[in-house]
């Protein structure tokens, strides 16, 4: 397929790298193709950023039909560009999109105009340590139709928003409350496709953590409430005992690729790695006996949340004298090591733009 730019008239001044807030500021072009059943994929551009219409019925509004992608562009100090692992990110959205009765897509195709785009927008790329270009893919359906049944219109497009440094005032441990009344996933449902209904789900259990002073929370499974899955838009790890055991994936919990990166970087390691099912009531049980050694989360936006206090059924449990442990550490340090081109890449996870 051939990708028509049409370039911006008007550019908008920088902002200050360090004012950025999360997701407020958007770069002057944007990426937009579209589908239709019959015709396939078809008019990909990179346009300026502007609103796009909608019809009052199309039925992403109605009934959901939309899936997301998160991923970061760094510059590092030769101004070169890179992306961590982006093909992990398409080879998930068309798998969110399998699950959501949307159209798949050449995930190879989109990686290409998200660099023609990102190549554009290079400007927009801080170069400061910490600082990033965050890529937002997104595809949701298009057509007129209240029928629920999948719509045979779609619109993708990828938007991008210089991000600040996620630990501005340094990596200190979140209070997270183990949610014990609402669920986030549950068997068979969604929760293993980035689609915007998890998220809607879960802001409820969100807003009552966060009047309480917790910043996120731990989510049990949707069935018996005693397994944990994940924290927030996060997966979890923990070292138990030495051993670093994170839930296994079942269907119901979101699979991150730096879930994948940090299980494949200790393994790298020959540290004890596990990926099974962690009831709530043994991690409490190995936190009494002094065996729970360090808890984090892990997700594109932090690379490492190191979790320094859960709450569950009125107890508070701190973990690691609320400091971050050594592993998680080790990690971090390793993580936007790579990312920022201050440490080997070994696995080959960075793909340059520029
Ligand atoms: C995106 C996301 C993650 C983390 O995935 P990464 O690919 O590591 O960023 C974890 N859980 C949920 C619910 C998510 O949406």
């Amino acid at each position: 397929m051939e990708l028509t730019i049409e370039r911006a008239t008007k550019l908008q001044t920088k902002p200050n790298w360090s004012d950025l807030t999360f997701g407020t500021t958007f770069t002057d072009h944007m990426f937009v193709m579209d589908y239709e059943v019959g015709k396939g994929w078809y008019d990909a551009r990179i346009m300026p950023y502007q609103d796009l219409p909608l019809s009052p019925a199309a039925v992403v509004l109605h009934y959901g039909q939309t899936v997301f992608e998160g991923l970061k562009a760094y510059k590092d100090d030769a101004e070169e560009i890179f992306l961590f692992r982006p093909d992990e990110n398409m080879k998930r959205m068309n798998d969110s999109c399998e699950r959501l009765c949307m159209p798949t897509f050449d995930g190879q195709f989109v990686i290409e105009a998200m660099k023609q785009l990102i190549e554009i927008e290079q400007d927009w790329v801080p170069e400061v340590d910490g600082m990033a270009l965050y890529i937002r893919p997104v595809m949701y359906a298009t057509e007129a139709h209240l029928g629920v049944s999948p719509s045979k219109q779609y619109r993708f497009i990828i938007l991008l928003s210089p991000v600040g440094s996620y630990y501005a005032e340094g990596i200190n441990p979140v209070k997270i409350a183990v949610e014990s009344q609402f669920v986030r996933a549950v068997k068979g449902g969604t929760g293993a496709a980035k689609t915007a209904g998890n998220y809607a789900a879960a802001l409820k259990a969100q807003e009552v953590a966060e009047k309480e002073g917790y910043s996120q929370v731990l989510w049990l499974d949707g069935r018996e409430q005693k397994y944990i899955e994940e924290v927030g838009a996060m997966n979890v790890f923990f070292k138990i005992d030495g051993k670093i055991v994170t839930p296994e994936l079942n269907g119901s919990i979101l699979p991150g690729i730096t879930r994948k990166s940090v299980l494949q970087l200790l393994r790298h390691w020959e540290m004890d790695v596990e990926e099974r099912r962690l009831s709530i009531d043994e991690l409490l049980e190995a936190a009494k006996n002094g065996t729970l050694e360090e808890a984090f989360g892990t997700g594109t936006a932090a690379v490492i949340s190191p979790i320094g206090e859960l709450f569950y059924k009125g107890e508070k449990t701190v973990i690691n004298n609320n400091e971050i442990g050594p592993v998680a550490k080790k990690i971090y340090d390793t993580i936007t090591g790579i990312q920022s081109g201050d440490v080997e890449d070994p696995f080959g996870w960075r793909v340059q733009v520029i």
